[in-house]
């Protein structure tokens, strides 16, 4: 049986582990890690050293907001009166009542302006 590689208390990327959680069918130990934006996860050991696995998830999203902010109007738009309108009608639109197509695209709600 090979030695267990202590992760308790260590960061790897956003994650820090918290305690063993499990080991896998394929032997591989699967750990329990809190990544710094709070949430909890179980992942495998193996792939947070090799850093495969570096955030709950939350890095990934933010990476592709990134992007996207780029490419998009988020950017340039964060102060303008329409994008500030088209929020302001996303958070009020809890009963539903604007195209969904609008209350997760900017660029479409422009164009449809
Ligand atoms: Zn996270």
């Amino acid at each position: 049986m090979k030695i267990r590689i202590d992760m308790t208390g260590m960061r790897f990327g956003r994650l820090i582990g918290i305690c063993f959680a499990h080991k896998s069918r394929s032997g591989h130990a699967h750990w329990l890690f809190q990544c710094d934006c709070g949430t909890e996860l179980v992942a495998a050991g193996g792939n947070v050293r090799s850093g495969r696995t570096a955030s709950c998830g939350c890095l990934h999203r933010e990476i592709c907001a990134a992007r996207l902010t780029q490419h998009g109007h988020r950017a340039q738009h964060r102060h303008d009166a329409t994008y500030r309108a088209w929020q302001r009608m996303k958070t009020e639109n809890e009963a539903g009542v604007i195209s969904p197509a609008w209350s997760d695209d900017y660029a479409r709600f422009l164009a449809d302006m």
